[in-house]
């Protein structure tokens, strides 16, 4: 049987971060409710596409999925189990925010056969997590994170951000190392991106966004690398680092192209080379009658999209080189008959020289340099 992997998003936060332009926002409990009965309506239609495929891993994000009442996820996962072939193996995550994840909830998850945690804390320093609108304090995650391992969970990541307004090298190192030492499996580490739309953005039009310069952003980048390397984590991907074992297989999942089903308001999917992405707007998904309108898939459906030959060349080259092993080359030439080096040409070969990507065997990969001007190499490698 084939893979297949499971995304299902809960748009419900208790309040917006300033950073933040995810598909998220404040709802009550009816609206919850609701969303969580039209959520499982569209798991159960979608069972047909599970046919003859093994759900190797199922990730509930968000916006804040421990926001809901436990039993709403016990209902979801119900759900899935009753439509999908899920392996007894499978990865199944859950996101928290710490300010929203009383321990009881933990048992709940456990029983519901989720296995992993990836919990929110984003900045051990409280004058951070404040300027960064977060609802929780750095002592609230310490208490959800030992709650979460007095429960059983294993298998924890937790989300960091790096290059936050008024952060210096002396609070990111504070926060790396208190984290560190409770030995989570797994780190994500993200510069802080400040998106249009943002509360940060605003403040940025203004001139009042007080941002790390280029020297400092690069300096915390690589004491992150050099200090996670020196405690047991690899960097398998550009963001993403590991205790060993320990790679979110979901993540690796999308990068090496497994087929995924993604379900909830805007939720996206790739599915035999086709990719779309669900409605963003809440009343239009709630209205959909997807027991038994014929053109319930449309309309649930806003952007579908069928990869061609080249983009999917693209996907294969761009997704891979994310994560730090690298693209075979002859997985390369084995789907798609050609050569990397017919395909991309002459902006490989000139990244290959520069020392950007490296080959190594029959395996191209950033370097270290490489992986910090990613965007560059990466837009440079775009089909024409
Ligand atoms: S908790 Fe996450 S999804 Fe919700 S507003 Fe904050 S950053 Fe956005």
């Amino acid at each position: 049987m084939s893979e297949l992997e499971l995304y299902i998003h809960i748009p419900f936060c208790a309040k917006k971060c300033s950073y933040c332009d995810f598909l998220s926002f404040p709802a009550g409990q009816e609206a919850q409710e609701a969303y969580v009965a039209q959520l499982i309506r569209e798991i159960n239609a979608s069972a047909i596409m599970g046919r003859d495929r093994e759900v190797s891993s199922v990730f509930i994000g968000g916006g804040t999925p421990s926001i809901l009442d436990p039993r709403m996820i016990v209902d979801i996962m119900s759900a899935v189990r009753h439509s999908f072939c899920v392996s007894k193996d499978a990865e199944i995550t859950i996101e928290c925010n710490p300010g929203s994840t009383l321990r009881h909830k933990f048992a709940v998850y456990r029983s519901a056969g989720i296995n992993r945690l990836s919990i929110g804390l984003q900045s051990a320093d409280n004058a951070e997590l404040r300027m960064l609108g977060r609802i929780h304090s750095y002592e609230e995650f310490l208490k959800c994170y030992q709650g979460a391992r007095m429960e059983g969970f294993e298998n924890i990541n937790v989300d960091l951000i790096d290059c936050i307004p008024m952060q210096t090298m002396h609070t990111w190192k504070k926060t790396l190392r208190s984290v560190v030492m409770l030995r989570p499996e797994h780190l994500s580490v993200y510069n802080l991106i400040v998106e249009e739309g943002t509360p940060f953005y605003e403040m940025q039009q203004k001139g009042l966004l007080m941002l790390p310069d280029e020297e400092e952003q690069a300096a915390m980048d690589e004491f992150t690398r050099s200090f996670l390397r020196r405690n047991g984590y690899e960097r398998y991907e550009i963001s993403n680092f590991a205790r060993e074992g320990a790679a979110c297989r979901h993540n690796v999942g999308y990068w090496t192209g497994v087929n995924y089903l993604g379900f909830g308001l805007g939720a996206s999917s790739l599915y035999d080379g086709t990719r779309w992405s669900n409605i963003r707007d809440i009343s239009g998904y709630l209205a959909i009658d997807l027991l038994h309108d014929q053109q319930a898939e449309e309309k649930l459906r806003a952007e579908v999209h069928e990869l061609d030959e080249k983009e999917q060349m693209e996907e294969y080259m761009f997704l891979g080189l994310r994560m730090t092993r690298g693209v075979s080359e002859t997985g390369f030439k084995e789907r798609f008959g050609r050569t990397v080096d017919n395909v991309f040409g002459e902006a490989l070969s000139r990244h290959l020289e520069d020392g950007l990507l490296l080959r190594e065997g029959s395996v191209i990969r950033f370097s270290e340099r490489g992986m910090d001007l990613s965007n560059t190499v990466l837009s440079d490698l775009l089909l024409d």
